[in-house]
């Protein structure tokens, strides 16, 4: 096949105008995503080689080498791993095929400053090539190929494939041609520099080609994760963890270098980041720390080997104890790859909880990022969720700006009290003003405040801590925790049980008349209707029937289409508010009737908005709200 003249993806496109009007100050960092690219397409063939060792040839030492032509004003990047076809050259280079990419254009926005600190977080690979080139060529053979294949573009729109004249031996070669204001980057002194300072880890090795021809070696060429750990400065931690985890500049918040010696043997390097990634709520849930075996690397994606709530982890994991030649596809059920996960759990929790007994304002900084991607593991029974559990921090009603575990919760627990109280809400402020909280916040029962999503899924899960039930305060059954001392005293005085201790201020029979007049009035948007001691200062409130469930989670499932509609809710009143007692009163009298009938429906939309529901009857509303404020003016 001839030369084709080819049009870049728009996405790429995008891409492309940014790094040729790249502002971004850091641009040496071309160098080190080039080096990445020859270091993965080493990897890549050292890992086909296990199997089909007739692929590598003679030429069996991987290497990395860059050269500097001052007069050609040329960087060249050589290695010699798996190369790629024309048919990889169009696709890798040309197209959005990765992901990533994809996810980095459309972040795109054409503000320059915001841009350009998208490359600095997302790295965004061969492309930043642009950033110091006018031209760029790559020349590749695959591994096992015949003919090697040119790629070329000037990053205006389009490229060109062709066929090479000559042989080129197998893996790839990029030639940069250098703008005039980026001579720097011929510099033999800089390119080591840039090197030394990002490509350290790399484990193959990266030669530079002097001026004289001779070679000069400068990595280690051993992989960092295999280094002894007295021999790593923090420095090249942090390059390390800047190359694995694409995150920019951030700096590690943790990192775990440890060798398990034992049953399983591996060697762990990982990291948590200080910052979110960006993609930490992509709906895939992936994890991306990289599996090795006997430093080959295997994968890093679509493997079991991180659970997903430990997500965030970047990072190597290097097992003797797996068989070179395992698959991508046969890690997910290896009973070995089991257990690696499984330990590498356990000390990734361990070392959290010792972060937060030695350091609770650092621990925070890790929860703030981290605690809603935590607590999904609490969903799991496969995951140890006791000890979960003992790293997961709550605002609760008592504990101001600070944060308790659920065992200091324990410890703290009322004389009487049965259960663990909590609230969910969307925020703090908005759990905290709930109606619901009155009747605990009188008892000082401590209520704890959720107000990430996941936690209405983890409650339903974990039903109970140590033993001590979870109860939602929105629920109607939670209520029977603050009646219980008050029964107890009614049975003492009478010597027999009460039946509706809450009725005493509006009377027995007003408070059933009342109760049913509401019923009437409300229908079937209401599932019941009753008393209730949950409320001191607000006259009335929603609360989940009994086996029903909780309110913000069935607006989840509603939001997420996976119900249809909410189910009606118990309304709550107050007896001993003075609005329930007046209606009350009036009622007995058969007084105003009208106005009842209004009040009430007011007082339920009073509840909706309070929930955050909307209200359904506007029109209404808004006419019964009119009336009432129109008499109150009158009077
Ligand atoms: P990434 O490395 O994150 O996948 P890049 O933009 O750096 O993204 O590279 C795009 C793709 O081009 C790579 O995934 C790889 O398939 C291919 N590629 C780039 N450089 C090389 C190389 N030196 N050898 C073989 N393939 C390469
Ligand atoms: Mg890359």
């Amino acid at each position: 096949m001839s030369k084709e003249v080819l049009k870049f993806d728009a996405e790429i496109e995008k891409i492309f105008q940014l790094m040729i009007h790249s502002i971004y100050e850091n641009k040496e960092i071309f160098l080190r995503e080039l080096i990445s690219n020859a270091s993965d397409a080493c990897d890549k063939l050292r890992y086909q080689a296990v199997t089909k060792p007739d692929i590598l040839g003679k030429d069996k030492e991987f290497k990395i080498t860059i050269k500097a032509d001052k007069e050609a004003k040329t960087l060249t990047i050589t290695d010699n791993g798996i190369g790629m076809s024309r048919a990889d050259l169009i696709k890798n280079l040309g197209t959005v095929a990765r992901s990533g990419t994809q996810r980095f254009a459309q972040q795109i926005t054409g503000d320059d400053a915001k841009d350009s600190n998208l490359i600095g977080q997302f790295g965004v690979g061969f492309y930043s090539s642009f950033m110091v080139a006018e031209k760029v060529k790559v020349i590749s053979c695959a591994a096992g190929g015949k003919k090697a294949h040119i790629w070329e573009s000037a990053g205006t729109g389009k490229f060109t494939i062709d066929e090479a004249k000559e042989k080129y031996p197998r893996g790839t070669t990029v030639i940069l041609h250098l703008r005039d204001e980026e001579a720097e980057y011929l510099d033999e002194y800089r390119l080591r520099h840039v090197i030394e300072t990002y490509s350290n880890h790399v484990a193959f090795t990266i030669a530079l080609i002097k001026e004289d021809g001779t070679e000069d070696i400068v990595n280690k060429g051993k992989a960092i994760w295999a280094r002894s750990k007295s021999d790593i400065s923090e420095d090249e931690y942090k390059e390390f963890y800047r190359s694995v985890s694409f995150m920019g500049q951030d700096e590690p918040f943790m990192t775990l270098h440890n060798k398990a010696e034992g049953v399983i043997e591996y060697t762990n390097l990982l990291y948590i980041p200080s910052s979110q990634p960006f993609d930490l709520f992509h709906p895939d849930r992936s994890t991306r720390v990289k599996l090795y075996v006997k430093r080959v690397f295997i994968a890093d994606e679509g493997i079991d080997l991180i659970p997903s709530y430990l997500r965030f982890l970047r990072g190597v994991v290097d097992s003797e104890d797996l068989p070179l030649n395992i698959s991508r596809e046969t890690v997910q059920n290896n009973l070995v790859v089991q257990k690696i996960k499984a330990s590498i759990t356990n000390r990734v929790i361990k070392e959290l909880k010792t972060k937060m007994t030695k350091d609770l304002d650092g621990y925070m900084k890790f929860w703030e990022n981290f605690g809603s991607v935590v607590k999904e593991g609490l969903c799991d029974g496969y995951e140890p969720r006791d000890e979960i559990i003992e790293i997961c921090r709550f605002r609760t009603t008592k504990s101001g700006d600070k944060t308790i575990t659920l065992k200091e919760y324990k410890d703290n627990m009322k004389e009487g009290q049965n259960a663990i109280f909590f609230i969910t809400g969307d925020d703090v402020e908005s759990a905290m003003a709930s109606p619901q909280l009155e009747g605990f916040k009188k008892k000082d029962y401590e209520v704890v405040l959720l107000t990430d999503s996941v936690d209405e899924f983890w409650v339903n899960v974990l039903h109970e801590y140590q033993g001590i039930e979870l109860k939602s305060v929105t629920r109607a059954d939670s209520e029977d925790s603050l009646e219980e001392k008050d029964s107890a005293k009614a049975q003492d005085e009478d010597g027999e049980k009460k039946e509706d201790v809450k009725s005493v201020n509006i009377g027995e029979h007003n408070s059933v008349e009342l109760v049913s007049f509401i019923k009437d009035n409300l229908g079937d948007r209401v599932k019941d209707v009753r008393t209730t001691h949950r409320l001191t200062d607000s006259p009335v409130c929603l609360v989940a029937a009994e086996g029903a469930m909780d309110i913000r989670m069935e607006r989840f499932m509603v939001d997420n289409k996976q119900m249809a509609q909410a189910n009606a809710k118990v309304f709550e009143i107050n007896p001993e508010h003075p609005i329930i007692v007046k209606l009350a009163n009036e009622l007995a009298e058969n007084k105003n009737i009208k106005t009842l009938s209004d009040t009430i429906h007011l007082l339920f939309a009073q509840a909706n908005i309070i929930e955050g529901e909307p209200v359904k009857d506007i029109a209404g509303f808004n006419k019964r709200m009119n009336e009432l404020m129109q008499k109150a003016l009158a009077a």
